[in-house]
């Protein structure tokens, strides 16, 4: 199909019947979205987590259940064919209960991974019906059936080739027809046809990889805030809506924290040159954010984020003086644990490396004992955990004199434990303690945002 827009509604724009009637009004109101991917309802993933975590008694995966129930059944209470579409979400909850018990007795990555796709699964029926009732039509679609990643339950890779070559057979027929093709983000299988999951927030990134395989025009990532402003509107109410991003400056923004976009999201996008639009799906007149190849701005700041639950590694060898390899050393143990280094930072006989705590379902934190062991037999290890990254994002910083010292100047009273600035021009990290963290962000923001 030419034209085609995929879009990405997730759990606030599918939370309830009214949310869900928005994001249907924006789907008629685009002719050419013609295959949309959503998240769960709002809140369910992180109930069907609970449930997977292995430790509920079974008066509490009863209140759990109940609680999954009262979400489904307020959108179908607005729906025609109740009874049907009851009986379906009951049979989800059953499924969720009998895995819920499995998990108690032995929990995994794996089986969590089937519980929490049950959230998408039920979300997806019902948005289907709430289409079909207002005289649209829409298939479901089940996107595991060509969402392939590999093994890594949790937060697994996809593959990118059989992904495109799975579309093609399956899903791009479909999208000639006359229904719109409703399916789910965030899950995916493996060869083996087991359930997996990108990792929590991961359906912006199923959208991106869909429009990727599918040859999609463009990109829309429909959330509950009118596009991405210049820092979370939690934090800075006063924030301000950005128009314009490059693709660069966006996946920046989401790398270090700005939970609008999944930091995957942008990387198919790039590859296709996918213009990706962030909007609000209950206001879409108010407009929202293109992110693209290029941008007629390149303002120096452009916009700060903040990263919670960094983990700071510092480890010490006097035998690094003039010494080669060690580094190597180092970062071969990370390889051989699968863990990703974020920032680093070294002195004469020391390196310090901040990792991120998990985004996987599991919520399984970045640092194994096994891997701290092995780096031990080599040098001293100090972990400290509770931190908070604060970077600003913008472009040619260090090309301008005096920028940075505005940077510095604006965070003057909070201790920061680790700097990064260089690697990448476009932007300013800051590793602080947790509880002072959000302050400096808002002083941040109003220093060289706000102005
Ligand atoms: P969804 O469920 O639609 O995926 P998310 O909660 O994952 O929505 O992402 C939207 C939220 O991202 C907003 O409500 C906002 O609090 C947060 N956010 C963080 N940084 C930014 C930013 N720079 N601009 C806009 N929203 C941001
Ligand atoms: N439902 C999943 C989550 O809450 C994925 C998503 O919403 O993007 O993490
Ligand atoms: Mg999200």
């Amino acid at each position: 199909m030419e034209n085609l827009d995929i879009a990405k509604f997730g759990g606030t724009s599918v939370g309830n019947f009214e949310a869900m009637t928005s994001s249907y009004r924006v789907v008629i109101a685009n002719k050419n979205t013609k295959l949309v991917a959503i998240s769960a309802c709002s809140g369910v993933t992180n109930i069907l987590v609970e449930l997977a975590s292995g430790s509920c008694s079974g008066a509490h995966i009863d209140e759990l259940l109940e609680k999954l129930r009262t979400i489904h059944n307020e959108i179908i209470s607005k729906l025609d064919n109740k009874e049907e579409l009851s009986a379906h979400i009951e049979d989800h909850l059953k499924e969720i209960k009998k895995l819920a018990i499995q998990a108690n007795m032995e929990k995994s990555d794996e089986l969590t991974d089937r519980i929490v796709s049950h959230g998408e699964l039920m979300s997806s029926y019902l948005f289907v019906h709430l289409f079909n009732q207002n005289g649209t039509k829409a298939e479901w679609f089940d996107v595991r059936s060509v969402m392939r990643t590999d093994s890594t339950f949790g937060c697994a890779t996809p593959l990118v080739e059989v992904v495109a070559s799975l579309c093609k057979e399956k899903l791009l027929p479909l999208l000639d027809g006359e229904s719109i093709i409703i399916t789910q983000g965030f899950i995916a299988s493996n060869a083996e046809g087991q359930t997996t999951t990108l990792g929590r927030g991961g359906s912006d990134y199923s959208a991106a990889l869909l429009g990727e395989a599918c040859n999609a025009k463009t990109i829309s990532i429909w959330t509950d805030v009118p596009g991405v402003y210049t820092t979370d509107p939690r934090l800075v109410p006063h924030a301000k809506p950005i128009a314009e991003l490059t693709y660069l400056e966006a996946a920046e923004m989401a790398t270090f924290g700005a939970k609008i976009l999944h930091p995957s999201t942008l990387v198919p996008a790039v590859r296709q040159g996918i213009p990706v639009y962030v909007g609000s799906s209950r206001e879409p007149e108010k407009g929202g954010t293109w992110v693209r190849p290029y941008t007629e701005s390149h303002p120096a700041f452009r916009a700060v984020a903040l990263r919670k639950n960094q983990t700071l590694i510092v480890l010490y060898s006097p035998k690094m003086v003039g010494a080669s390899g060690f580094l190597a050393k180092v970062f071969s143990v990370f390889a051989k644990f699968g863990r990703s280094v974020d920032l680093v930072s070294t002195s004469e006989v020391s390196i310090a490396i901040t990792l991120d705590t998990g985004t996987a379902t599991s919520g399984k934190s970045h640092l194994s004992e096994g891997m701290l062991d092995e780096l031990r037999q080599f040098c001293h290890v100090k972990v400290e955990t509770g931190l908070s990254l604060v970077a600003i994002i913008g472009n040619d910083m260090s090309n301008i004199p005096g920028l940075t010292t505005r940077a510095f100047d604006s965070i003057e009273k909070y201790p920061v434990k680790m700097i990064c600035y260089g690697a990448s021009n476009h932007n300013l990290c800051f590793l602080m303690n947790e509880d002072k963290a959000v302050q400096a962000l808002v002083e941040i923001h109003k220093h060289l945002l706000e102005k």
